[in-house]
């Protein structure tokens, strides 16, 4: 896509090692998408942006959020919670058996993925951005697609061609299995991203020893959850490694979270992901704010607000071995931005309580993709549509004519969501394989056991799809996270940090 050079003026919080932040700062995104600086304002351009259109932000200026953790061809639906389960979850094989698992959740995602693929995909997509995230994990079924809206880290190349994440949601078995995972990160230096120890069994530990006879404990692996491992597990650890922390996931379903704490005494780094929408936050900055949570009430705040911002901008970045691409607004770095409402002195406790209304703008590469109507024409973005986020106007960017897949206006996202969720068997009918111009997008959720889920006619006529769940934490998803799930009320604070938004 054709970029023009953009000037950013406001407060500028680098996560660079020495935790500068610029009070009034200049941010220079070039045409060459990448960071050229990230100075005081006063300081002298650098060359090139003479004619660069320049953003009066009158906000804080953050790196693009990463979320290290997703599955999100699920993330049209709500919360879901059995409604006969009276304890929490001990492992993660035995919610998929729960009767309300499969309408609920396993044959709408598969639905509405199978029938209306690119609305869903732009639909996930968009709530991830208005949260402020621009690289997202756990697209491992979406088909090698031209046109994303945030960066897909399993996809993700920067242009070289050569792909340097993989991933396993399924259970690695046999000695096979862990040799070739263990070369790609050993050999291939490829990131590895796992689900380990998901639950609270004590029998989950041996996922753990088998990565360690498999000699698969190095600072390649990224380990999602570890909610299984106590301290000893985590004092035989090698320091190095990755572990991604989704509070809300596992205390919606576990009743209980990592031990992040000592994993990070530990020497593990640690990230942030949002797991799914049927038992996760919607977007980063609502799982900042569970983070958040954990930290003051289980935890003692052993984590400073900076810390908890680290989980979701440089650790993810350097757990990835993109820490000279992103995670921080540095000079040479890709132009990934995120630009809050300023209401907090401390610019970490500014990002925690930011919610979506505060969101103010979102760039990749330096490409302007949403944020508010003014914000977005100051920026010159070509293509921009309205969109109504909770209260509040934003535009956004979805179509580039450059890429013939990317073709979908948020307009016709609604559009066709609701004709699939209306009528699935006649907009199956009647809409497959329409798209003017892209290819058809065919998503699948990658969970192993939804695999093969027949979506034929009998299904859609007798599985209603549930409405869409909304874009923002609005006041539906705090009654249900009031009501439902094993966190004994832990997350009912959430309330608290989304007041403001009337
Ligand atoms: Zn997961």
């Amino acid at each position: 896509m054709p970029i023009t050079p953009l000037v950013l003026y406001g407060r500028i919080v680098t996560f660079d090692a020495d935790s500068r932040v610029i009070d009034d700062g200049a941010l220079y995104i070039g045409a060459d998408e990448r960071i050229a600086a990230a100075q005081e304002r006063g300081a002298p351009a650098p060359a090139g942006f003479g004619d660069a259109p320049e953003l009066e932000t009158g906000g804080t200026i953050y790196p693009g959020l990463i979320d290290l953790h997703n599955h999100i061809a699920y993330n049209t639906l709500s919360l879901w919670a059995s409604p006969t389960r009276t304890k929490p979850w001990e492992r993660r094989d035995q919610w998929p058996d729960d009767d309300s698992y499969k309408p609920r959740v396993s044959l709408p995602a598969n639905a509405l993925c199978k029938i209306a693929g690119e609305a869903t995909l732009k639909y996930v997509e968009t709530k991830a951005v208005i949260g402020g995230t621009t690289a997202i994990q756990g697209s491992a079924k979406v088909p090698k697609y031209n046109g994303w809206l945030i960066r897909n880290i399993e996809q993700e190349t920067f242009q070289t061609g050569e792909v340097s994440v993989r991933q396993s949601v399924r259970k690695l078995a046999s000695d096979e299995d862990f040799k070739r995972y263990r070369d790609a990160m050993v050999i291939d230096k490829h990131s590895f991203i796992y689900h380990l120890s998901e639950g609270t069994a004590a029998s989950l530990i041996n996922e753990l020893t088998a990565l360690q006879t498999h000699d698969c404990l190095n600072e390649r692996l990224i380990a999602v959850h570890c909610t299984a491992l106590g301290d000893p597990e985590f004092d035989a650890w090698n320091p190095g490694s990755t572990v991604v922390w989704s509070p809300f996931s596992n205390l919606w379903l576990y009743g209980s979270t990592t031990a992040v704490r000592k994993a990070h005494d530990t020497g593990q780094r640690v990230c942030l992901g949002t797991d799914w929408s049927p038992s996760g936050s919607k977007n980063l900055l609502g799982e900042l704010k569970v983070a958040d949570i954990c930290n003051q009430r289980l935890m003692g705040g052993a984590f400073s607000d900076e810390e908890l911002c680290r989980m979701a901008t440089s650790n993810p970045a350097d757990a990835l071995a993109w820490h000279d691409r992103l995670g921080r607004l540095r000079a040479g770095l890709h132009g990934d931005v995120l630009v809050t409402t300023t209401r907090e002195d401390d610019p970490y406790r500014n990002l925690i309580t930011a919610i979506e209304r505060d969101v103010l703008f979102v760039a990749i590469n330096g490409y302007p993709f949403y944020g508010t109507p003014s914000l977005m024409r100051s920026a010159h973005a070509e293509h921009a549509e309205p969109i109504r986020v909770g209260s509040d106007r934003r535009s956004i960017v979805l179509v580039y004519p450059e890429y013939p897949d990317a073709d979908m206006t948020w307009a016709q996202v609604q559009d066709e969501l609701e004709s699939a969720r209306g009528d699935p068997k006649r907009h199956e009918q009647e809409r497959r394989g329409a798209r003017p111009r892209g290819r058809t997008v065919r998503m699948e959720p990658e969970k192993p056991w939804d695999e093969g889920v027949e979506v034929d006619e009998l299904t859609l006529d007798n599985v209603p799809l549930p409405e869409l769940d909304a874009l923002t934490h609005d006041k539906a998803f705090l009654r249900n996270v009031e009501r439902q799930g094993f966190h004994g009320g832990l997350l009912d604070d959430l309330r608290s940090y989304y007041s403001r938004d009337g």
